[in-house]
């Protein structure tokens, strides 16, 4: 097995390659459009061949490459079935595998950070998006968000995984890289087995977060695969133009709806 876990600096996003030794065929988890360059140039390196782009969710924070991986590389996208993407090839359910090579990696229904989170499971590794992060989780107060339902998803579909498995996150903000399903269970201040149901409920809904940045162009994009076109600016974008060009630019930049 070839395994590299990429990093985005910007959002603090994973991207995950992995690929069978012998038949080249590999596969990226939750790419990153910023990225696409780079992770086309490591395939090429590697003298790879890119059979699936695999998004473990619709991302808030970051447009996904899958869709360019697929124009350029003839990549499948496959994404969980309730996950809203109409433009994907594999709409997974829970349990639908996919092979590359003599690999398998099993799709898991993890819902709660979106209801169409998933995690792909094999080879003693899970890739659990924002459902499980390294001591912490996805929040649950946009995009279909349910504290309940991630409850029983990351503990029924992630930590019932054998104590070794290796978690490897869609993010990290601590520079931390991977975890075990043992360290989780022991040390997730959320969602550790001495956490209880309802205290995970009451913690995720009093976290206030503030609203992600890139939110409003994520999105819609996403639900696209990454190929649709950009929203529309919220007026907090305009008022952020206009302190970067000066108040006189600027009219004229709204005049032109940009
Ligand atoms: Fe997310």
């Amino acid at each position: 097995m070839i395994f590299r876990q990429l990093f985005d600096p910007e959002t603090s996003t994973y991207t995950y390659l992995l690929a069978d030794e012998r038949t080249r065929e590999a596969v990226l988890i939750d790419s990153v459009r910023e990225q696409f360059e780079r992770d086309v140039a490591l395939l090429e390196q590697l003298e790879l061949r890119l059979v699936f782009a695999l998004e473990t969710h619709v991302h808030a924070d970051h447009v996904t490459a899958a869709g360019r991986l697929r124009e350029r590389l003839g990549a499948r996208i496959g994404i969980g079935g309730k996950s809203g993407v109409r433009n994907a090839d594999l709409l997974l359910g829970d349990g639908d595998w996919i092979a590359f090579g003599s690999h398998r990696l099993e799709a898991r229904a993890t819902p709660g950070h979106t209801s169409g989170c998933t995690s792909y499971v094999g080879d003693g590794m899970a890739f659990t998006g924002d459902a499980l992060l390294i001591r912490g989780c996805g929040r649950t107060d946009f995009q279909e968000g349910d504290a309940r339902a991630l409850f029983h998803s990351v503990r029924s579909r992630i930590l019932s995984l054998p104590d070794a498995t290796l978690l490897f996150p869609a993010h990290d903000y601590h520079g931390r890289s991977v975890t075990t399903v043992s360290e989780e269970k022991r040390w997730n201040p959320r969602l550790g087995l001495a956490q209880g149901e309802e205290r995970f409920v009451a913690l995720m809904q009093g976290l206030g977060l503030p609203y992600p940045k890139r939110m409003d162009e994520a999105v819609p994009a996403n639900l696209h695969a990454g190929l649709a076109p950009a929203a529309p600016p919220r007026a907090e974008r305009v008022a952020e133009l206009m302190d970067e060009v000066g108040r006189q630019d600027a009219a004229q930049w709204q005049g032109a709806g940009i």
